[in-house]
């Protein structure tokens, strides 16, 4: 692959968000500390009680469902913590650290298998596809409020 191809794959990125429940329970620096431990970048973040429509928008593909409503409430009750990491295959490698859905059948060793265990308090959402993602940081943060920076001179560290 050519330099520049490179580069764009290690700049993918995710939005990884902190729930209400994991800000009560005081669990931010573990989901961070995971996220820096495996060598992805922090390249936003904010700490932010969100409207109940702006949850309703960022949950808009989930409208049908029963639990729509109960879920954009709850996301909207209390403080969450969303943060755009960026590395090589962040949505994907971000959903494995999450783990499933359903805490019940996460395993341990991932966020939700080793601290929830319902699924509607499952503490840290994660973008499930790289477009997605797009549009969820497009939501989440003005452009000026992703950061652009450099943590090492090699294409490995980001
Ligand atoms: P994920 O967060 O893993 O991408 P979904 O996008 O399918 O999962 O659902 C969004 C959120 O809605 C989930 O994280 C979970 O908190 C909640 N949720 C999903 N399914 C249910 C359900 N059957 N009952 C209650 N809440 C649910
Ligand atoms: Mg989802």
């Amino acid at each position: 692959l050519s330099n520049s191809k490179v580069a764009e794959r290690n700049k993918e990125r995710s939005l990884i968000m902190i729930k209400p429940n994991g800000v009560q329970r005081g669990l931010v620096g573990e989901v961070i500390k995971r996220f820096e431990q495996k060598g992805f970048k922090l390249v936003a973040m904010k700490f932010t009680q969100a409207s109940e429509e702006h949850m309703k928008t960022h949950y808009k593909d989930l409208e049908k469902l029963k639990f729509y409503p109960g879920l954009c409430k709850y996301m909207s009750s209390n403080p969450v913590v969303p943060m755009v990491w960026e590395g090589l295959g962040v949505v994907k490698t971000g959903r494995v650290m999450l783990g499933e859905t359903d805490p019940a059948k996460s395993l341990p060793g991932t966020i939700r298998g080793d601290f929830s265990v319902h699924i509607g308090r499952n503490l840290v959402h994660g973008s499930d596809s790289v477009e997605s993602a797009k549009k969820e940081i497009a939501l989440w943060f003005k452009d000026d409020e992703v950061v652009t920076y450099t943590a090492g001179n090699n294409e490995w560290i980001y």
